[in-house]
């Protein structure tokens, strides 16, 4: 069939339904490397502005590190740029399995499976391991792959209202007859910054016989006191059955996922995981890449430290200027605004400031809650945040929202 243009016309009432709506999203383009300081062409066709970053994953400012980056121009002379090959035919290469090996023993777990990203990995762990008489309870919140991994999988599902441990004990009784009752979370939720309490769930976890399952792609590589993550955080290192994360945000930025746990879990993953079986392997730079970041990280705390530090003033500095946040331990730092288009307006302003943020609002974020979401880097340095700081003084002050709370901000421009 021809893309007639009754059809045409059909997804253009589409698209410019959602641009009527504000709701089109529109890329900006970087010039530079990712880092704490970045050149954006934004709007398309304009010139180029140096910004300083607030909205990238890039926690522990690994993705440019020279040593990095060095470690992935060694196995591009010596391993080549590609394999050509899913891992169990030929795509596996001796640093693959190494990668595995550094991951276990980084994340406190027996055993990990490689994935060509973490949207991957939630996308086939479910229906690895899971049978029609399973159960998956998951937080409302998870993340998007996590729903769609859920969906693929014929184990019967149900949900907890976010974070609420009585009614995820409520559902866990609920459950008691299936064989497998998995608890599913997020270790980080991105949007809020807020952290799963592992603690509570692996209690509830031991007295219901359950597994638990954490996604911890915002928290690898800093969460905990060396970095670990949020089950090192919590003091639950070697309870949670099954680990899935990313190696694009922390971890080095570039690409690539696991499935980390039980071993046998991770070997049900081999065999008939599909984005595992039927997706190309990794390619040897990123796994070069990501062996020198975890390398770096076994070695010295000290980029997770200085990623709290400036957690810690930048929350600090938010608050005493007068806006709200979201309270949390993370380097996900929300600036409350509630309003969807308040929350375009500063961000504009932010970026005249030479401040890279986006404003979020629904269905981004539920409806009412427009936000800037900030993000954390080991890359800031104080005298960089402090400029930013200043410039949310400034546009803050221009709208009249320092010193509102919640109540205030909504009162003068509405939800
Ligand atoms: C970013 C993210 C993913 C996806 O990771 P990719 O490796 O980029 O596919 C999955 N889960 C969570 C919670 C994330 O934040």
């Amino acid at each position: 069939m021809a893309y007639s243009s009754t059809i045409r016309e059909a997804h253009s009432t589409q698209l410019s339904a959602m641009r009527d709506q504000g709701l089109l999203k529109e890329e900006r383009y970087i010039h530079s490397p990712q880092s704490a300081n970045i050149t954006v062409e934004y709007p398309s066709g304009s010139e180029l502005k140096s910004v300083i970053n607030l909205c990238a994953n890039n926690y522990l400012g690994l993705s440019s590190h020279p040593d990095v980056i060095q470690a992935a121009h060694t196995a591009l002379d010596h391993r080549g740029y590609g394999l050509s090959s899913v891992r169990f035919i030929c795509g596996t290469q001796d640093i693959h399995r190494e990668l595995e090996g550094a991951l276990s023993r980084f994340l406190g777990t027996e055993d990990t499976i490689l994935f060509p990203s973490c949207m991957d990995a939630n996308a086939g762990v479910f229906e690895a391991f899971l049978e029609a008489e399973d159960v998956i309870i998951s937080d409302r919140l998870v993340h998007a792959s996590i729903v769609d991994g859920i969906r693929l999988c014929k184990a019967m599902t149900d949900t907890y209202k976010h974070a609420n441990m009585k009614h995820l004990e409520q559902k866990l009784d609920e459950h008691r007859d299936k064989r497998i009752r998995l608890i599913v979370t997020d270790g980080v939720f991105s949007m809020d910054g807020d952290l799963a309490p592992l603690d509570e769930i692996c209690a509830l976890a031991e007295r219901y016989d359950a597994m638990v399952f954490v996604d911890d792609s915002h928290s690898s590589g800093f969460m905990g006191k060396t970095g670990r993550g949020t089950h090192e955080h919590f003091g639950v290192v070697g309870k949670i059955d099954v680990i899935t994360t990313t190696l694009g945000k922390a971890l080095g930025g570039a690409a690539g996922g696991c499935v980390s746990g039980r071993k046998e879990v991770v070997e049900l993953c081999r065999q008939r995981a599909r984005p595992y079986l039927f997706s190309n392997t990794m390619a040897p730079p990123l796994v070069a890449g990501a062996l020198k970041v975890l390398e770096i990280l076994s070695g010295s705390t000290e980029r997770r430290d200085k990623l709290e530090a400036n957690t810690k003033f930048w929350r600090q500095g938010l608050t005493d200027a007068g806006l709200v946040i979201k309270k949390g331990d993370s380097p996900i730092v929300p600036v409350m605004l509630y309003n969807a288009k308040l929350s375009q307006d500063v961000a504009r302003d932010l970026y005249e400031e030479g401040i890279y943020v986006i404003g979020f609002f629904f269905p981004v974020v539920p409806n009412g809650q427009a936000r800037i979401r900030t993000q954390l880097s080991a890359d800031h340095d104080i005298p960089v945040l402090e400029k930013a700081l200043e410039a949310f003084k400034r546009v803050g002050d221009k709208y009249g929202i320092l010193g509102l709370d919640k109540k205030g901000i909504i009162e003068k421009y509405g939800m």
